[in-house]
């Protein structure tokens, strides 16, 4: 291609749909932090040189390289999204770091299926990295093969290219790990990159013996620093201290934690059972009712003589409306977290714009035929290339496109396509749709069953979070089942009974009533306060995170709020709260208890939970640093803004401060004669009741001594259980091991109440454990009298009190101390307190 000092086109590396950056499934790319560039949506298996030049990095991993074209463009290629997670698995370098390519040449060949398979997505992206220098002009159509023209690279003047310099000589360090997955390869790189232009500091990264500005992608990826390694950090400049902060935040982000969804195989109904049709569990649930049948929008023979103006308009209408309600769940599925739904949205979102499919459309129009047919045939033309690759995932991509074009063929027909389900259905389809199922919801659909379809595809997750029993692949024998036909599906065991008895109906429906019944009735106890049958109170309060929570409690029938915890309430804040923030906040809390008390914690940072107001110093063991009421003692100055808003709340007698993480009696002294203090400034004659967390194994051995000085005493049995057993209470292969009912756990339980006890003070559980029914008559026997559950276990928790007796648990509960292990524990509990 044309090539002088100042202007280059490059060349397509890959075949297939072009898209811009905003529209790439990726934040870091879409937002166009690594850069200005396009993507491509490969076809083909082999990445190609877009110009002549040299390799100038090549990703460890293989899936991404960068070139420098002669005229100094440096354009980095990558395969896919989240593609480094592969680890190198299905790419093949054809050349080395340092070769010089001509353009065209063969680079990178990839498996396409293995891709698509277990990465995000196989768009892949072309970014220029040195866009101080140059800028890009998009030259290409919507559909591009390789080495036909795709970008135009030009030159910027060199005065924009000027930035402003930092002469100051400040130097600020510090070292720091690495925890992105995969190490710093282009995504994490390009967030290093861009916190360290918020600042006029020049910053560098060491690593080994070798360095780079943090100015250059391309330097920062050329270190090859791994997940795990240590490396250096230098700021220089008047802002080195914050750039440095905000450097090491950026550098050492939380990993995300990845959900695996396990392949099944998928059985295809072999029972053996007469009228049992045996499939795949998607969503279990044990569900009866009749059967609904849905079938797709079948469309009537075309007459081929339309107006292509308004069909065109008409598709059009119809395909905004349908983009916009999709926007619409995105939204929604954003606002409540759910990360799933917000995926598979993305995805239809792109390809409700991918011009292959609307330039077939488009064409069919113009030779006449209507909007619907034109939609339906432009699908489905591309579902059966799809399907031609006989690979199961883009099988699956060819159900989204068949969710399109439903969706699009109801957009344009209006009213003419909607079904009515009957109340308390189980629909049977062939292969159902993420926007079906979705709608199928919400219209109260009991229970689903495919013909096809597999536990791992969008609808099966879609139906998992929903609750709402599925079972795929039962064979085409489903679609024959009459409409209307009771039938009975028992999610969990893949099973379709079609015929079953009166007896199994009626057992169905028992065991359902009984769940249902049971909820109802202690709902309608929860309001009432719980005694055991000795007489003995045990106030059962809400864990709660904010007012909104706070009000669902009340209405659960909390007993007050035994937790809030305070760090949450900013959580999605980028600045400080100030104190009159934070007051109103907290009686907002106060407001939605009515008369109940409320015990508010005092802030609790570090460890798992970070805020981005504040950024706390990066430590080599953040579980084991400065964590809760230690922060107080390097920031004084936020615990004082907290203690007064909360001395401000009203009335005071119902706000009970509670502090995190103590470990001596010192601190909690410090604290008391600070809240005097504070007290006396405001004027104030009346102290809040001051209580302690007992969340460290010292707490609770110095109980006693505690005892003497707070008020109460409040178990944090998930910390506690953390620092007793020494295993990390997020540890994913020990998480069935980090089990409060451990025998030492219980017996550091035992002697906080007994500490307790000496001076007269009460002592609640506000950890997970409070939450757990098997638990409570081991802690009432233990001489718990308070438990902080989640909103809604309150009533089931109620209830689980109202059927103790209290001496009886305190005899019992001794000999668990004994015991070997939270197992044999729990096998006694179970024992002894059958849970029905
Ligand atoms: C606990 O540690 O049990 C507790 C209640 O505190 P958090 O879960 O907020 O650390
Ligand atoms: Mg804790």
């Amino acid at each position: 291609m044309s090539n002088n000092n100042n202007e280059l086109t490059l060349s397509a590396p890959l075949s297939g749909p072009v898209l811009v950056l905003s529209n790439v499934p990726d934040e870091v790319f879409a937002s166009g932090t690594l850069g200005e560039g396009i993507a491509i949506d490969p076809l083909n298996d082999c990445l190609h040189a877009p110009c002549d030049g040299v390799i100038i990095h090549v990703a460890r991993t293989g899936h991404a390289l960068t070139i420098r074209a002669d005229n100094g463009a440096e354009v980095l290629m990558h395969v896919g999204i989240d593609t480094v997670e592969l680890n190198g698995e299905g790419f093949a370098l054809l050349v080395k770091e340092g070769a010089r390519v001509s353009e065209g040449q063969a680079l990178v060949q990839f498996d396409l299926d293995r891709i698509a398979r277990q990465c995000k997505s196989l768009v892949s992206l072309i970014i220029l990295t040195n866009g101080e220098r140059f800028e890009l002009r998009p030259i290409a159509g919507k559909s591009i093969n390789v080495g036909e023209p795709l970008l135009q690279v030009l030159a910027r003047s060199t005065a924009s290219a000027q930035s402003s310099v930092d002469n100051s000589v400040a130097e600020a360090s510090a070292s720091v790990r690495i925890t992105h997955r995969g190490g710093l390869h282009a995504r994490p790189a390009a967030l290093i990159r861009k916190t360290a232009q918020d600042f006029s500091s020049q910053a560098q990264l060491h690593y080994g013996d070798k360095s780079a500005s943090c100015d250059s992608l391309m330097g920062l990826m050329g270190l090859g620093i791994g997940e795990g390694d240590e490396v250096r950090v230098t700021c220089r400049g008047k802002d080195c201290e914050a750039a440095l902060q905000a450097l090491i935040n950026a550098l050492s982000v939380a990993t995300k934690q990845e959900h695996h969804t396990p392949i099944l195989t998928t059985p295809r109904h072999t029972s053996h059972e007469a009228d049992v049709l045996q499939g795949v569990c998607a969503a279990p649930g044990l569900v009866c009712g009749p059967l609904f049948r849905l079938s797709g929008i079948e469309l009537p023979q075309d007459t081929g003589k339309h107006a292509p103006d308004e069909q065109l308009q008409r598709l059009d209408v119809a395909l905004e409306q349908v983009r916009s309600e999709i926007r619409s769940t995105l939204t929604h599925a954003r606002q409540r977290k759910n990360v799933e739904e917000e995926d598979i949205f993305t995805a239809h979102l792109a390809l409700l714009e991918d011009p292959t499919l609307l330039d077939a459309a488009a064409r069919a129009i113009e030779q006449g035929n209507a909007a619907t047919h034109a939609w339906r045939d432009a699908i489905q033309a591309q579902c059966a290339v799809l399907l031609a690759l006989g690979k199961p995932l883009f099988a699956e991509r060819a159900n989204d496109l068949r969710d399109l074009q439903q969706r699009v063929l109801r957009a344009l027909l209006g009213e003419a396509w909607h079904f009515e389900l009957p109340a308390g259905a189980i629909v049977s389809a062939h292969e159902l749709t993420p926007s079906d199922l979705l709608q199928l919801s919400a219209q109260h659909a009991v229970g689903i069953c495919m013909a096809e379809g597999g536990a791992t595809s969008h609808v099966a997750i879609l139906a998992r979070g929903k609750g709402l029993p599925c079972v795929v692949a039962l064979g085409a024998e489903v679609l024959d089942v009459p409409q209307g036909q009771r039938v009975v599906l028992d999610a969990a065991n893949g099973r379709l009974e079609l015929a079953p008895s009166e007896a199994r109906h009626a057992e169905v429906h028992q065991i359902r009533d009984a769940q249902t019944l049971r909820r109802q009735q202690q709902q309608v106890q929860a309001q009432l306060p719980a005694s055991t049958r000795d007489g003995l109170t045990i106030e059962v309060a809400a864990n709660v995170a904010s007012s909104a929570e706070a009000q669902v409690a009340f209405e659960n029938g909390a007993d007050g709020v035994g937790l809030l915890r305070t760090e949450f309430l900013f959580v999605d804040r980028h600045t400080a709260p100030d104190e009159q923030e934070q007051r109103q906040a907290y009686q907002a809390v106060l407001d939605a208890m009515g008369d109940k008390s409320v015990i508010i914690r005092t802030i609790d940072v570090g460890g798992d939970k970070q805020l981005d107001y504040l950024p706390l110093p990066v430590e080599a063991n953040p579980v084991l640093g400065l964590r809760g009421i230690r922060m107080a003692q390097v920031r004084p100055e936020l615990l004082d803004q907290q203690l007064r808003a909360l001395l401000q709340v009203s009335p005071l007698g119902r706000c009970r401060i509670l502090l995190p993480m103590v470990t001596e009696v010192d601190e909690l002294l410090q604290i008391r004669q600070r809240l005097d203090q504070l007290c006396a400034e405001l004027e104030l004659t009346q102290r809040p009741e001051l209580g302690v967390m007992i969340e460290v194994p010292a707490a609770a051995l110095l109980a006693e001594q505690l005892a003497k000085h707070a008020d109460f005493l409040s178990i944090g049995t998930n910390d506690l259980s953390q620092y007793t057993l020494a295993m990390d209470r997020d540890h994913a292969g020990l998480a069935a091991r980090v089990d409060a009912m451990h025998p030492a756990l219980l017996r550091l339980i035992a002697l906080t109440c007994a500490g307790a006890a000496k001076h007269g003070r009460w002592v609640g559980v506000c950890g997970a454990l409070a939450s757990d029914p098997l638990a409570t008559p081991v802690l009432v026997g233990l001489g718990v009298s308070e438990l902080s559950v989640s909103p809604p276990q309150i009533g089931e928790i109620k209830h689980r009190v109202r059927h103790l007796d209290a001496a009886h648990c305190r005899q019992l509960s001794q000999g668990l101390l004994d015991l070997s292990s939270a197992k044999a524990v729990r096998q006694a509990c179970q024992h002894h307190w059958p849970l029905s």
